[in-house]
């Protein structure tokens, strides 16, 4: 099955991170691929997964939309794709997650009609999440399961700063 969570919205990555925690509980092998954040990140769901002995790589140099090293956030980028595929052909892991992948997608560093033929081939036993804001119409049409989450409030507008166990 694949699984987009998209949408401007605060819950993406959470909402992945709740069937990681569904797929562990019930002894299932999940592994999770983060695109586009530092891979020296230390976030309470890296340490949860740490303690959980559950895979995580963060293949990316951080949030760069501004960056002026695009070329080296789009290798990066591709490096995960190339990780995110040994992993789900390995059949080794039931579900896996594809947090910020959207981007990736959205950005063109990826052509995504290739990418939804290798997950057809290749992902027969395995499930799909990926998360991000601005998901291609492609990706969301190719999709069996898509929530969107819709912004009502967020706390960032009234000047409150990312909270530890909220926001990391
Ligand atoms: P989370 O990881 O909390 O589930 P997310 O994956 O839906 O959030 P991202 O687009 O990945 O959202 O952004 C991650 C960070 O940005 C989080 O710290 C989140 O609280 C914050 N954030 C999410 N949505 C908004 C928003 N609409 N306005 C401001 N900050 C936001
Ligand atoms: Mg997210």
């Amino acid at each position: 099955m694949l699984i987009v969570y998209t949408g401007n919205g605060k819950g993406k990555t959470t909402a992945a991170l709740g069937l990681m925690l569904r797929a562990w509980g019930h002894g299932l092998a999940p592994c999770v691929i983060q695109f586009l954040k530092d891979e020296q990140g230390r976030w309470g769901e890296t340490l949860a997964a740490e303690r959980l002995d559950i895979p995580w790589y963060a293949t990316g140099a951080g949030y760069t939309f501004t960056t002026e090293n695009l070329e080296h956030d789009r290798e990066l980028a591709q490096r995960g794709w190339q990780r995110a595929q040994e992993l789900i052909a390995s059949g080794a892991y039931d579900l896996v997650i594809l947090d910020e992948f959207t981007y990736v997608l959205a950005f063109g560093w990826l052509a995504l009609p290739e990418v939804l033929a290798w997950l057809v081939e290749h992902a027969t036993r395995t499930d799909i999440v990926i998360t991000g804001r601005s998901a291609p119409a492609e990706l969301v049409a190719a999709a069996d399961l898509v929530t969107e989450m819709q912004e009502v409030r967020h706390p960032y507008y009234s000047g409150v700063e990312a909270r530890k166990g909220i926001e990391f």
